[in-house]
């Protein structure tokens, strides 16, 4: 099988700084001290347990921990959460994205200003979890059908979670400009790493046969990747290693192209870059 890898793939800056981040706090805390991740550090299952070897824990709440060092992730968390780690004396280390920040702070600054405050993205994504976190009266849209429940008469804001895709986001913000809105401010809180890679992933799976994209089966951006491929090319699997391949699916095929989420580990990509090789 020829296998040809996207251009632009695999950890993105954010992931990468959260980890090392994450490595270097477990190196000085040496065993002394526990150190917690407020929710799985990156999605992806394969670092998350690599790091739960090396001591890191995994807790969902701040409730879960009395003592220690906790690492808020790239997701960032929600301020009310950071008061509640603070409140109990913890060591708060925090690894949110500076892409994330910015989307935090964008947020914060049009709500000031008195816009509605409307974030296209997934309701249940920790990120925009996070980003409502600092705002009064968030409003999330996730689909067209969403719209109707943002009242018309406002001045919105709107924002993006920093993994959707361009055209996903252009199409919100279309349907968005049909409304009788009095104004609408749009700030562009894309992840341009994370438009790269879905860049070079539809490139790529315009040539080949099969298309794969690796990543956690939670991870946004994994799944912006997939979806977006599986629009260009249908033979698309989005899968989170070798170990779920199903060699059927290679049936008649030559070309095969792999992309991976910005939270996919290199070794992941490696590993089944050589394996699907061998086929
Ligand atoms: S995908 Fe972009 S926004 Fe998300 S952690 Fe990576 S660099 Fe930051």
């Amino acid at each position: 099988m020829k296998v040809l890898l996207a251009e632009k793939c695999g950890f993105c800056p954010g992931v990468r700084s959260a980890i090392r981040t994450a490595e270097k706090v477990l190196a000085q805390a040496a065993g002394q001290q526990p150190v917690f991740s407020l929710g799985p550090i990156i999605h992806n299952p394969t670092e998350v347990n690599r790091l739960a070897a090396a001591g890191l824990i995994t807790v969902e709440s701040a409730d879960q921990i009395d003592r220690g060092i906790v690492l808020i992730r790239s997701h960032g968390a929600a301020p009310a959460q950071v008061a509640a780690l603070k409140a109990k004396g913890l060591t708060i280390i925090d690894a949110t994205c500076v892409l994330v920040k910015r989307l935090q702070r964008i947020a914060t600054d049009l709500e000031g200003s008195g816009y509605q405050v409307l974030i296209v993205g997934q309701p249940d994504h920790p990120e925009v979890q996070a980003v409502c976190g600092y705002l009064k009266r968030p409003i999330v849209v996730c689909t067209q059908g969403d719209l109707a429940n943002v009242p018309l008469d406002k001045r919105l804001g709107i924002v993006s979670q920093t993994t959707l895709s361009p055209q996903r986001f252009a199409s919100m913000v279309a349907a968005i400009c049909k409304g009788s809105f009095t104004e609408l401010k749009v700030v562009n809180t894309l992840c341009r790493e994370s438009c790269k890679r879905q860049e070079a992933a539809v490139r790529l799976c315009k040539q080949v046969d099969v298309m794969f994209v690796l990543g956690g089966l939670q991870s946004a951006n994994t799944r912006s990747l997939a979806e977006l491929c599986r629009a260009h090319n249908p033979n698309t699997y989005h899968l989170e290693g070798i170990q779920d391949l199903d060699v059927d699916v290679l049936r008649g095929k030559t070309d095969a192209g792999v992309t991976a989420g910005a939270s996919t580990p290199d070794s992941v990509i490696e590993s089944f870059v050589d394996q699907l090789q061998q086929l």
